[in-house]
């Protein structure tokens, strides 16, 4: 049986990793989901090969106006919306010496700003019962070389994430983390590791995971489908790490 049947989400990301993932297990439980790219090549692809009950709008995440579109569309389309992803980022690796100030900006403008108002914008066209989830990173709590700015916008929206639990408790809303751990993605290839690369790179990283490997899009997906639905009903302002057991070391 499907677990979100007439249920309508949003995935900031949609178009790519994570986020497209979680596109695709959403809509595998009957949602319709709107997924939130940049890039409209990119979102309209990803649109074609998630389906019909995929739907696509570009913006910037770090742009204010874009969640007042998607708000507006959710609402004139399905009359709200019951499943908010706030998933889209991005990581720029440098030691704080390098860090230039657009470095920072551009960090904290899409990773933490951009989750901060994606959430004010999109929880008044949210049904009470709603589930908000954040896309937050181990990177917030183990600390990884270069990852200063990242960690502390990570950091940042794992507090907005227990605030926001308790203010939207009256209206049932569930606010909740995903932290993923080293997940396969096309983030890598924009970190700059070069494809020829990747193979060493990957076997390198896989020795320091406790499971022995990199994650999996698609169980980050599974994860966010699962803070998504009501198999998770009893849970709020939680932060569950999906890392293969790499925060533990
Ligand atoms: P990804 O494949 O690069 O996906 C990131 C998505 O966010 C892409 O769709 C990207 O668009 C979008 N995005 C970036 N900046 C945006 C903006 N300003 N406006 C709108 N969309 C924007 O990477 P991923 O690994 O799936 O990452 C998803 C989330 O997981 C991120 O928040 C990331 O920090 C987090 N995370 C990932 C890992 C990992 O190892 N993969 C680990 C910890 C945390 P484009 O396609 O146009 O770039």
């Amino acid at each position: 049986m499907n677990m979100l049947s007439n249920k309508v989400a949003i995935v900031t990301g949609g178009n790519s990793g994570i986020g497209y993932a979680a596109a695709e297990a959403l809509i595998a439980q009957g949602a319709d989901v709107v997924i939130v790219g940049r890039r409209q090549d990119a979102v309209g692809a990803a649109v074609e090969a998630l389906g019909e009950r995929a739907h696509g709008l570009v913006g910037d995440v770090a742009d204010i106006a874009t969640h007042d579109r998607v708000a507006e569309f959710v609402k004139g389309r399905f009359g709200g919306a019951d499943i908010y992803v706030a998933n889209a980022g991005v990581n720029v690796i440098k030691p704080t010496q390098a860090v230039t100030i657009s470095d920072y900006d551009s960090q904290f403008g899409i990773n933490a700003r951009g989750v901060f108002f994606g959430v004010q914008k999109i929880a008044p066209v949210l049904r009470d019962g709603a589930s908000i989830i954040l896309t937050s990173s181990i990177a917030s709590q183990k600390v990884l070389e270069g990852h200063a700015v990242y960690a502390g916008a990570k950091a940042a929206i794992e507090a907005f994430a227990r605030s926001w639990a308790l203010e939207m408790k009256d209206r049932r809303i569930r606010v909740n983390i995903v932290s993923p751990g080293p997940v396969d993605t096309p983030i890598l290839g924009k970190l700059g590791v070069p494809d020829d690369a990747r193979e060493g790179f990957e076997a390198h990283l896989a020795k320091t995971i406790p499971l022995g490997r990199m994650g999996k899009a698609d169980e980050l997906g599974r994860a966010i489908l699962f803070l998504a639905s009501d198999q998770s009903s009893f849970i709020t302002g939680a932060n569950l790490p999906v890392d293969g057991g790499i925060s533990l070391i």
